[in-house]
């Protein structure tokens, strides 16, 4: 059994949290494969280290003296050392790289030293083997990741061994370092899970799982016990704070599951996301929606016109009115001889008159409007299908509290329900929904 395990920012960010990791890896020995981020925030106001790795590269760019943002990075990884009784020579290590600094080195190197010291400290106090990233972690040219290739590699230099590696870098073919998006040890766990085929990828952060809403908008929501990697997606994308999806996809391309844990409560058993579920646990059973999540500010442009249904190709060709403007729309609610088209008002901004112009010329419409300050709310749940009297009850909800919906759309797949609403009714929204369903 292989457990690939990553641990994020706030799990490293001094020698207290080193000491949590230190337990939950040595407590099980499956663990053996073990991810970590650069140390993060300890408190409220301190700075993430990569946050600090940045500042020190525009320091640079603009030739002003970096020694102090440099000196608190130093001190950071040096009270860990210290306080975690290892011999790593931090000092000297740093005096190297600033001396490096001195002589030119691209910003994708520096930010990614912060991974690099938290591994290689990690590593020695959790007595495993560093292997770094770069190794094994290749890109090709136009920035892609060589996943054949890296997996290739990792299979080959890991083993059988216990190791750690830094997250968020890889290397490029010329060997030079290059690091992912923000966030991105996250994806670095993943293709080591999928190219070590491990049993589970256990992402270790500070809360324990995902939540059925936001927490800012509902108190104390329920943290989700199991949800597929479908509807996952769909939570991501309607604005739930997840996992990138860079780091979703190397696991269930793999079919490993992925659970989240919390390194402060370690005895929580966290989210495990799967590709499906065959069993219902005792408390899925009365319940048919796995999360609540919207996004603000959406705009709907709706267009009528006599006969407009009965035209092949109509819609296409109204969609090619966005296109050319390089404009996604969301979603395309329709009537008989009317379409309506969901899109996001920010992106709309700088295109929405002229695409209004242009359906203006190519349709002359009955009507046509833009209606402003909407928001998409979305109720998910794979136990949703099938089952009549979920949309009946989401609508008799939001009826009894007054909120008036403006859209509606649901898939064919039913994994979700979608109500727009005024900006105004978003948070209300999500809260009655949450009690309804949840409470
Ligand atoms: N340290 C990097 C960041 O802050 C990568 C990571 O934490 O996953 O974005």
């Amino acid at each position: 059994m292989l457990k690939v395990v990553k641990f994020g920012g706030s799990s490293l960010a001094d020698a207290a949290q080193f000491a949590k990791v230190r337990q939950i890896v040595t407590s099980d020995p499956d663990r053996r494969v073990v991810v970590v981020s650069a140390p993060g925030k300890r408190f409220d106001g301190d700075h993430k280290i990569t946050d600090l790795l940045y500042l020190c590269c525009a320091h640079l760019q603009y030739g002003v003296s970096c020694e102090n943002v440099y000196g608190m990075i130093a001190d950071r990884y040096r009270q860990i050392a210290a306080e975690c009784g290892l011999s790593m020579e931090v000092q000297g290590e740093f005096d190297v790289l600033y001396r490096k600094m001195q002589q030119g080195i691209s910003q994708d190197e520096l930010v990614s030293r912060g991974e690099y010291f938290a591994a290689r400290l990690m590593a020695e106090y959790l007595g495993y083997d560093f292997l770094d990233a770069a190794d094994w972690l290749q890109f090709t040219f136009d920035g892609q990741i060589d996943r054949e290739h890296s997996y290739e590699m990792l299979r080959r230099i890991a083993g059988e061994r216990r190791v750690v590696i830094p997250g968020f870098y890889g290397v490029m073919p010329d060997g030079h370092i290059r690091v992912l998006t923000r966030g991105g040890s996250d994806v670095t766990g993943a293709l080591a899970a999928a190219a070590l085929s491990a049993d589970v990828y256990e992402n270790w952060t500070d809360v324990s799982g995902i939540l059925m809403a936001d927490p800012r908008i509902v108190e104390h929501p329920r943290p989700i016990e199991r949800i597929t990697y479908s509807e996952l997606r769909e939570l991501s994308y309607m604005g739930a704070q997840v996992l990138h999806e860079a780091s979703v996809f190397p696991v269930r391309q793999a079919d490993i599951p992925l659970n989240i844990r919390n390194t402060n409560e370690p005895q929580h058993p966290g989210t495990l996301i799967r590709e499906y579920f065959e069993d219902e646990l005792e408390s899925e059973k009365n319940r048919f929606i796995t999360g609540i999540a919207g996004r603000r500010n959406f705009s709907i442009v709706t267009m009528a016109k006599n006969g407009l249904s009965s035209s092949p190709g109509s819609l296409r060709r109204v969609l090619e009115v966005f296109e050319r403007h390089n404009l996604n729309v969301e979603y395309t609610p329709s009537g008989i001889d009317s379409v309506s088209l969901v899109v996001q008002s920010g992106k709309a901004a700088g295109c929405l008159y002229s695409i209004l112009g242009e359906l203006q010329k190519e349709f002359s419409p009955d009507k046509l409007q833009v209606a402003e300050n909407i928001s998409i709310v979305a109720a998910v749940g794979r136990k949703m299908a099938c089952r009549p009297g979920t949309s009946g009850k989401i609508f008799a909800a939001l009826g009894e509290n007054g909120i008036s919906i403006r859209m509606i759309s649901q898939g064919p797949e039913e994994l979700n329900i979608i109500v727009g609403v005024d900006n105004a009714d978003f948070e209300k929204t999500v809260r009655v929904l949450y009690d309804s369903f949840v409470k």
